[in-house]
């Protein structure tokens, strides 16, 4: 038997089990090619059926109407945090974003090269624990750009923000990608780096109504011009095939579970199980994200001492659970809970959490008591 354990790193991340077989079992001859889809033509017959079924998979689980373009990329979303701006700014109007984190500030730097950008709304006041509520975008604001899910800081939005008739908003879902179920038509441009709840490393998704895809300017490098990978298909170039072929295994695999109302209902679940270990321990976990604006994917807590939060990712990994640390720039613990995180993972790091809050409350009044 091959070791596996519970994966809750924050992206790349955890892939379902069943996917990584099926992978694993084609591997060496696709589809009777006697060839690994790592090394067959993007353009040949048997891939191109598998690039078409990964988009029109996501077409129908997410429920893409037909005005949208589904563009498979590279360059991850950092790449999008320029192409947003390049793509879609128009002279003379303001880009406006909503700060909320490590995530929306460095797609407003990017924005910033580009033209005049107003902060719509920001929860920077509060160390960015929250998602602004009834946020207001000008009318005539080129677009209006929110970060769906803030990895690093475990806040999501829950609702959509409207805009002003005419201004698009996009959004930066890369953590929180086909985590619930979600109204593409209230979208104009949605874009993600697959690595956390899609795929793997190396395809980056956006999703584009029509009618935005002309807005950029002539003399636009091509590979940055969005209407061309429209046009193409996503395929004007070597696409990342074998990502591409992942994500569709990844598509066909959550269709087979019910769908993305079926996968939010787990997530709900999955989530609750680890909010109520925080909420109902005295203190003893302390969540980072204000209630109402909780993350669904990436749950952020710290304990009373950097020293107790290393010893508390140490056991873990013991147990085999493993990628709890929060990330470098925060510190604290993180459990990221993508879609491809089993309730029954989720379940075994609720189990180790109680039992070390147990030992370790323990310790610490048998020690307050000698004293
Ligand atoms: C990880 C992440 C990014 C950056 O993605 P890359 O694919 O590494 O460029 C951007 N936005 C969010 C919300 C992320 O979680």
């Amino acid at each position: 038997m091959t070791k596996r354990v519970y994966n809750f790193y924050a992206g790349p991340a955890t892939l379902p089990l069943p996917v990584l077989q099926k992978a694993q079992e084609e591997l060496l001859d696709f589809k009777g090619t006697g060839m690994s889809v790592l090394e067959i033509s993007h353009r040949s017959k048997e891939y191109g059926e598998t690039h078409t079924q990964a988009s029109q998979l996501l077409r129908e689980l997410m429920g893409i109407p037909s005005d949208y373009k589904i563009l498979w990329l590279q360059g991850g979303a950092s790449t999008q945090f320029f192409m947003v701006p390049l793509n879609l700014q128009v002279k003379g109007k303001p880009m406006e974003y909503v700060q909320t984190g490590a995530w929306s500030n460095k797609a407003i730097k990017e924005a910033k090269l580009y033209g005049d950008v107003k902060i719509a709304a920001t929860s920077e006041d509060k160390k960015y624990s929250y998602i602004p509520k009834g946020v207001k975008f000008s009318e005539n604001a080129a677009y209006a750009h929110i970060t769906g899910n803030e990895t690093i800081g475990g806040i999501e939005w829950h609702e959509t923000p409207k805009t002003p008739n005419g201004v698009p908003l996009v959004c930066d879902m890369s953590s929180n990608f086909m985590d619930k179920v979600v109204d593409v038509k209230k979208f104009g441009v949605i874009y993600a780096g697959a690595q956390k709840n899609l795929g793997p490393a190396g395809v980056t998704i956006a999703i584009i109504r029509e009618d935005l895809l002309t807005r950029v300017p002539e003399n636009t490098p091509t590979m940055l011009k969005w209407k061309i990978h429209a046009d193409k298909d996503s395929l004007y170039n070597t696409c990342p095939s074998f990502a591409i072929y992942i994500c569709k295994l990844v598509l066909d695999h959550l269709k087979s579970l019910g769908g993305i109302a079926a996968i939010e209902k787990t997530n709900h679940k999955k989530a609750k199980i680890i909010y109520d270990i925080i909420d109902k321990s005295s203190g003893f976990y302390r969540g980072v994200a204000s209630p109402e604006s909780r993350s669904l994917m990436n749950l952020t807590f710290n304990l009373s001492t950097p020293e107790l939060e290393e010893k508390c990712v140490a056991e873990a990994k013991k147990r085999s659970l493993i990628g709890l640390k929060g990330h470098r720039d925060v510190g604290g613990m993180r459990a990221s809970l993508y879609n491809a995180m089993s309730l029954e993972g989720t379940q075994k790091l609720a189990e180790f959490l109680t039992e070390f809050q147990e030992q370790n409350e323990k310790t610490s009044t048998i020690v307050s008591k000698q004293l």
